[in-house]
C-alpha cells in the first residue's frame, strides 16, 4: 500500500498513542515535551523514552479566552498532571468539567481530535487526559 493511500490518522498513530519524552543519562531528570540539553545538570546525553499513560491532577485552570486559533473550543480545561513515571506536563484534560476537577484526580492519556481543518478536510488528532474511571 502506498503513502498516500493510508489515512493520516494511521500514518500518525504511532506518535500520537504514545508521546515520547527525553530522559537524562546522567542524572534521571524526565523531560516532555523532550530536550536535547538537561536543564538539571546540563548533560546532552538524552535520550527517548515513552510515556507513562496515567498520571495525576497536581493544578488545573479553566481557559475562558484563549488564543483565537482555539477560541472556539473555549472554555476548555488545561491541567498540570504528574504521570507516573515522574514526568511533569501541561495538557488539555476532557470529559469533565471544572466542577468535578481536583487536585490528585487519577487521569489516562487518550487520543482525541484537534482540530479540522477547513480545506481539506483532514482530521487532526492530539493527546489530551481524560478521568481514570478505572482508579476511583
Ligand atoms: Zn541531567
Amino acid at each position: 500500500m502506498s503513502r498516500e493511500m493510508v489515512p493520516e490518522y494511521w500514518r500518525n498513530k504511532h506518535i500520537y498513542l504514545r508521546p515520547k519524552g527525553t530522559v537524562c543519562r546522567d542524572c534521571g531528570a524526565k523531560y516532555f515535551p523532550p530536550r536535547k540539553v538537561c536543564l538539571k545538570c546540563g548533560s546532552r546525553n538524552m535520550e527517548e523514552y515513552e510515556l507513562s499513560e496515567k498520571g495525576r491532577i497536581l493544578s488545573w485552570s479553566v481557559v475562558r479566552y484563549p488564543t483565537e486559533e482555539f477560541a472556539k473550543y473555549a472554555p476548555y480545561i488545561l491541567g498540570l498532571i504528574e504521570l507516573d513515571d515522574g514526568t511533569r506536563l501541561v495538557a488539555q484534560v476532557s470529559d469533565v468539567s471544572a466542577d468535578e476537577m481536583h487536585v490528585g484526580m487519577r487521569v489516562r492519556l487518550a487520543i482525541r481530535k484537534a482540530f479540522e481543518e477547513s480545506e481539506s478536510g483532514i482530521i487532526r488528532y492530539t493527546y489530551k487526559f481524560v478521568p481514570d474511571i478505572s482508579e476511583k
